[in-house]
């Protein structure tokens, strides 16, 4: 295929036209050629992300064929996102169901940190009074749920313990 950028071309035909040397310079030089181009990925990681990401979409049959090589690894890493990034993951969750059910309405694992943030570890009580339980034990609960026509707007979120948000749970469902 024709290079189609100029300088490219030129480089490229530089590059036959002296091959030899190259290759020679490259058996001579390997380790510290090799070095740099690790040092500069180190050093530009969202630009070797960028190019990655292109190269995927150029090459589909590589992708396909990469998750079905590296299926364990790429199970690690998603395990292993989900509990660097908890809220993340929760918020993720939440957006797939909102969809599915076709609520209105959406929210970010920002606002979700907020919510915890001034509830100052209190639960919102369900069939209770409100009780302090400690800000990581609250979880998001739709105050009107979302099978039920409710929105997935913050103002439609309340933050529950475990407990209280499971008892309500039983009982609309
Ligand atoms: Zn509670």
């Amino acid at each position: 295929m024709p290079c189609k950028d100029p300088e490219k071309a030129r480089n490229k035909k530089y590059y036959q036209e002296h091959k030899e040397y190259f290759k020679k310079y490259y058996q001579k030089h390997k380790e510290h050629i090799l070095a740099t181009i690790k040092k500069h990925r180190i050093e530009h990681p969202e630009e070797y992300k960028v190019r990655y990401k292109k190269y995927l979409q150029n090459h589909p049959d590589c992708n396909k064929k990469y998750r079905r090589n590296h299926i364990e690894k790429l199970k690690y890493q998603s395990r292993k996102y989900r509990q660097d990034h908890p809220e993340k993951f929760r918020e993720k969750r939440r957006k797939q169901r909102a969809r599915k059910l076709n609520a209105p309405g959406s929210h970010t694992a920002e606002d979700i940190k907020f919510l915890r943030n001034i509830s100052g570890g209190f639960c919102s009580g369900y069939n209770r009074d409100p009780h302090q339980v400690g800000k990581e034990k609250l979880t998001v609960d739709h105050i009107k749920p979302l099978s039920k026509g409710g929105s997935d707007y913050t103002k439609n979120i309340q933050m529950l313990c475990q407990s209280c948000n499971s008892t309500k749970g039983i009982k609309y469902n």
